[in-house]
């Protein structure tokens, strides 16, 4: 495959080819995308991204049961997810004021924050997810799929989350200016993206679960976010791969790896099991030095 001189997605640089890939997780499509690497930022981005990406999120991209309430309703772990989500947040400062949940999905972060105290305003492009929010959860949820467009009109807030919303978007580095310009002074950025620098993706490349193209974009390095926030005054607090959430991807992504596509699709115990004893064996390592293959990073604008 030659190797396609393209702007980096992020910073603007020249980028070299990093890989070719398929849609493994869901099978939307057989198409083969291409990836390249930023030898700058270290950013991994999609060139040509598609016109239309609507196609990839097709079916259960959010998935809910028979009676209309949406997995994490139904599933401990996902909420302990958001609750823990929440409670690292209020390690740094205590609940309460305005918090703008982008790309919130089916509004479980939401509405932990709710019940800790922040006044909640999502932003959603999925029409159910929004009608769950507004009419189940008493959150104000706005459906809009242009985010940065919503977000530049909402009053400042004192906290803004991106949880894994960076990697789907065509200009992750606007969305960050608009948030950093939204927060209030001392007011707190969460982020949460796939880990470029993550054992899985230097082992597993294409297989990586986390990859997850055609839908993720872009794996923007913690340096990369970091050097850019700071241009806009804020500076990392809170680096973690170790985190519930970054564990529990740390198990996907080896299970993803060793189905068969639709890698997201049920698998057999067998699988399950060897996945599970190849997250323990390289656990050590995964954990030590933000190896693991989901980041999260709390950010603070203008801090004392
Ligand atoms: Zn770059």
């Amino acid at each position: 495959m030659a190797s396609q001189a393209r702007p980096c997605a992020f910073c603007g640089a020249d980028s070299v080819f990093a890989l070719q890939a398929r849609d493994r997780n869901r099978e939307t499509t057989e198409a083969r995308f291409t990836y390249n690497r930023c030898p700058a930022c270290e950013t991994i981005f999609m060139v040509d991204v598609p016109a239309d990406l609507s196609p990839f999120y097709a079916g259960e991209y959010h998935r809910f049961a028979a009676d209309g309430t949406p997995e994490w309703e139904h599933n401990p772990t996902l909420a302990e997810v958001e609750t823990a989500r929440v409670a690292m947040l209020r390690r740094l400062a205590e609940p309460g004021g305005r918090l703008i949940d982008i790309g919130a999905g089916p509004g479980g972060f939401a509405a932990a924050a709710k019940h800790a105290g922040y006044n909640v305003t999502a932003i959603e492009m999925d029409e159910r997810c929004c009608d769950y929010m507004n009419r189940r959860l008493g959150v104000h949820a706005i459906c809009s799929d242009e985010p940065i467009a919503e977000l530049e009109r909402q009053a400042p807030a004192r906290v803004i989350s991106l949880w894994h919303v960076l990697e789907h978007l065509r200009d992750p580095g606007e969305m960050l200016a608009t948030a950093a310009q939204r927060l209030q002074d001392a007011g707190m950025l969460a982020i949460g993206v796939p880990n470029p620098r993550s054992l899985q993706f230097r082992l597993l490349r294409a297989r990586w679960a986390h990859l997850d193209a055609p839908r993720h974009l872009c794996l923007i390095p913690e340096q990369a976010l970091a050097s850019r926030l700071r241009a806009h005054g804020l500076r990392l607090v809170a680096a973690t791969t170790d985190d519930l959430f970054g564990r529990i991807c740390a198990l996907h992504g080896w299970t993803y790896a060793l189905r068969r596509r639709p890698a997201a699709k049920d698998s057999a115990a067998v699988t399950v099991r060897a996945a599970q004893a190849i997250s323990r064996l390289l656990a050590p390592v995964e954990r030590r030095d933000l190896r693991g293959p989901a980041l999260t990073l709390l950010f603070v604008k203008n801090p004392q």
